[in-house]
């Protein structure tokens, strides 16, 4: 039943969940919760969720960290599990945080390694507009109900030779993208194209976005969100690496900037 089929490899025509998820579950001081249920074919799917509370957090930064959302790109995937494994060793790094980390939103495509689900829908168009998707209804119900101060997406581009990101929400939002593109950037190269993804970028970012992606709900206070993505084709241990990094910097700018504010 266990499946030591490394999960970004497909096996036959399947990637493993097990293979990625069983090892996250045993990890110390994190929260395993599968949401929802519902069915593909004969198989019953959820979405995992991981909680990890930092020390000195009675009162937490909410932050969700979403990746897998298409289901052919699982760095995304990886960098989520490598980062949950690296502060259940290093929980002062989470100091003033409550995270909760949705490592695999489309479970279905990233079985059949396919950017859209099962059900033939790329998830990421879908948010806000009613849809009927499973997955859909689980995430928005978390975007609802969580109160995010910060969101981070995790993607890959086929399109692109190297990182960049999307900003939305908080004013502040390119002030943690700037620095965690620099910091990703020594692993991988940086796209730094007048044009990305057909969206005119400054410095490998781009303000603008598509319709239907995974977001908050329209607050008075908008969560910062960033999407981070990194070149499909290069070596997907670098990609993981490059997202892990991206990660660790944009929570640390962001606690930086809003104690310095609070200080103020
Ligand atoms: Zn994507």
């Amino acid at each position: 039943m266990k499946d030591s089929v490394a999960p970004s490899t497909p096996e036959n025509s399947r990637r493993s969940i097990a293979a990625l998820l069983e090892p996250l579950i045993a990890l110390p001081g994190t929260l395993f919760e599968a949401l929802g249920s519902f069915e593909s074919g004969a198989e019953k799917y959820s979405l995992p969720r991981f909680t990890f509370r930092g020390p000195n957090s009675s009162d937490p930064i909410h932050i969700g960290i979403f990746a897998a959302i298409h289901g052919d790109e699982p760095a995304g995937a990886l960098a989520a599990a490598e980062f949950l494994d690296e502060i259940s060793r290093e929980p002062e790094f989470a100091e003033n945080f409550l995270l909760h980390i949705y490592p695999l939103c489309n479970p279905t495509g990233f079985e059949d390694n396919t950017r859209h689900s099962r059900r033939g829908k790329d998830l990421n168009r879908e948010f806000w507009k009613s849809s009927p998707e499973p997955e859909i209804e689980i995430l928005e119900r978390e975007l609802r109900t969580q109160h995010f101060s910060g969101i981070i997406q995790l993607h890959a581009d086929d399109t692109s030779d190297g990182v960049y990101g999307f900003v939305r929400g908080h004013t502040l939002t390119e002030n943690l993208l700037r620095p965690a593109l620099a910091e990703a950037g020594r692993i991988l190269p940086r796209n730094v194209n007048a044009t990305i993804d057909g969206f005119a970028a400054r410095d490998g970012i781009i303000y603008q976005s598509y319709e239907g992606i995974l977001a908050a709900p329209i607050r008075s206070e908008p969560p910062f969100e960033i999407i981070f993505e990194t070149p499909h084709h290069a070596p997907m241990e670098l990609q993981v690496r490059a997202l892990v990094v991206a990660i660790r910097t944009i929570l640390s700018e962001y606690r930086r900037l809003i104690s310095f504010a609070a200080n103020l």
